[in-house]
Parts: structure tokens; C-alpha cells; sequence
């Protein structure tokens, strides 16, 4: 079966689907992304990742490119025409087409959006989930604003490289006073040795993840010690669990950091139960 992408307007055979040359989001990285998990044909958490899409366009001033119920319909169909039982819809908008020049276009143009679909390998994830993967450390060289879910990856990129070259799957961005602030493509968790829950706060230095909004309501709701504050390269050595998260992973253990191992170098029992438990906290749509 071919897949299908959504191009303004159009659903297009993958093959044939493009955007122009001078979209600024090819030419400036100027434009902003959103990835929902698909559960059973269902998009998780659909209203909170839109609720977020609408802020991250707020805040670089992009027009919101139809009202969100037409673009709701556009991701589900999406999601339809290219059979996602479990897999990903990924919703890219950027500013739009226009001569190449830095500042906004004049008159303020259409922007661009494109929504893809794909399936996700249930099995092989929750087989990653129950091996657990290595994470690595790399100096948080990003710009400030990456509270923004901007399609301007590319020190992510370079990290996740990183990572792999390594051996591992994942890099921890860390910031000038020695603290994790969050994973390349994640949110990054540890578990104290006193059975704590640790995650940064979202109000600097990290994307306010969806998962790990979803993931604050359960670790409440099933009774966990939660602290929300920075942790250090160093407690994350000596935590008893370590995991991350984000829409493709949901919770996903880590069990080496820079090739120590976490605790007893398994996947942690608090990481495999928040795991389990989390779709009883999403919304499905
Ligand atoms: N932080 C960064 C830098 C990310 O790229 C992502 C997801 O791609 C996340 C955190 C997790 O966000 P979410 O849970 O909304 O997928």
C-alpha cells in the first residue's frame, strides 16, 4: 500500500508530495511540528498537542492555517487513508512560500502544512521497553527559546548522532550549571534511591512535553513521590532508574548513562509501571 501525505490541501501520494523551493520552512527552519502517537486508530492527546501547536505558532507568528476542528479532520483522515492502527501523525506548519528575504513576508503570505502518517513496530517498542537503552551526555548548546516545538532541530540532530555513534539511542542535553535539561527528541525522568520521581520543571530549558504532562497526572494519581526540579549529570548516575519520554516512546527506560549502568543496569519497576499505566491518563480521539 502506497502512502499518503496531506500537502495544503491535497492528499498526495508520497512520491509525489513536496512543497516548494522557498518555503521558508526549507529555507529558514521558520515553522513548527507537532507528533501525536496513534493507539488503535485513535490520536492520543490530540487536544493538548494542538492546545501546544497553537502556542508555538503564537509565539513565532505564524497564522494558525485553518480552525483546529478542519485540521482535526485532516489528521484523523490521514491517519484513515494510510491504515495507522499504531504509529505516529506528524503535523508540520512553517510560514509559508515567499522570496528568500530574513524578515516576515510582506503581505503576510498562506503558511504550509503538511501531515504524514506511518506505523510504528508495536512489538519491537515494547521489546526496546523491556531491554531498556543507553543514553549519553552532550552540552546543551541550543538557542533559548526551545519551550517553541520548532522544526529548527538541527543541535538535536548533531546530539542524536552523537548518541548513536556511541551505541546509544538517546543524548541528554546538559546546561552550563551540570544539570539535565531534557533528551534530544524526549523528556528525561530519574527515580531517586528513596523512590522519588524526579523531572525539571517546564518553565526553562526544555519543551513542556505532552507525555510528561500526561505522565505528572498519573505519577499523582498513582501515589508516587514527585519532585519537579533540575537534577544533576551526577544524581543521574547514582539514580536508582532513569527512563524518558515523549509521544513516540511513551516511557521508555534507560539503563546506562555515558556507559554506567542505572541501578542494576535493568529497566526500573517504577518506569515499567508508569509504562503500563499511562494510556489510563490520555485522551483518545
Ligand atoms: N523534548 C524534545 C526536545 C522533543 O523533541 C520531544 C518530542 O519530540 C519531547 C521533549 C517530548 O515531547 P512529547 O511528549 O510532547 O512528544
Amino acid at each position: 500500500m502506497s502512502r499518503i501525505a496531506y500537502v495544503n490541501g491535497r492528499y498526495l501520494p508520497h512520491r509525489a508530495a513536496s512543497v516548494h523551493i522557498e518555503d521558508r520552512g526549507y529555507q529558514f527552519a521558520d515553522g513548527v511540528y507537532e507528533v501525536c502517537e496513534v493507539r488503535g486508530g485513535r490520536l492520543v492527546d490530540e487536544r493538548r498537542h494542538m492546545a501546544r501547536l497553537q502556542r508555538s505558532l503564537t509565539e513565532l507568528r505564524i497564522p494558525l492555517p485553518m480552525p483546529l476542528p478542519a485540521l482535526s479532520v485532516v489528521l484523523h483522515e490521514t491517519v484513515r487513508r494510510n491504515r495507522v492502527g499504531n504509529g505516529l501523525v506528524y503535523l508540520q506548519v512553517t510560514r509559508g512560500v515567499a522570496r528568500r528575504d530574513f524578515a516576515f513576508p510582506s503581505p503576510e503570505g498562506s503558511p504550509s502544512v503538511v501531515v504524514t502518517a506511518r506505523r510504528l513496530d508495536f512489538a519491537s517498542n515494547e521489546k526496546r521497553a523491556s531491554d531498556g537503552m543507553s543514553v549519553i551526555t552532550v552540552p546543551d548548546n541550543r538557542w533559548e527559546r526551545v519551550d517553541i516545538k520548532s522544526v529548527s532541530l538541527l543541535p538535536n540532530v548533531l546530539a542524536k548522532q552523537a548518541a548513536y555513534d556511541k551505541g546509544a539511542r538517546e543524548a541528554w542535553f546538559v546546561d552550563h550549571d551540570g544539570q539535565v535539561t531534557e533528551g534530544a527528541s524526549s523528556n528525561a525522568w530519574i527515580v531517586t534511591a528513596d523512590g522519588k520521581v524526579v523531572t525539571r520543571p517546564a518553565e526553562r530549558g526544555i519543551l513542556r512535553g505532552i507525555t510528561r504532562t500526561v505522565l505528572l497526572d498519573a505519577i499523582k494519581a498513582e501515589g508516587l513521590k514527585l519532585e519537579e526540579r533540575p537534577f544533576t549529570v551526577a544524581e543521574a548516575y547514582a539514580a536508582k532508574e532513569a527512563f524518558v519520554t515523549s509521544a513516540s516512546q511513551i516511557v521508555m527506560p534507560v539503563v546506562r548513562i555515558d556507559g554506567r549502568p542505572v541501578g542494576e543496569g535493568r529497566p526500573g519497576r517504577i518506569a515499567a509501571a508508569l509504562r503500563t499505566a499511562f494510556h489510563r491518563y490520555a485522551e483518545f480521539s
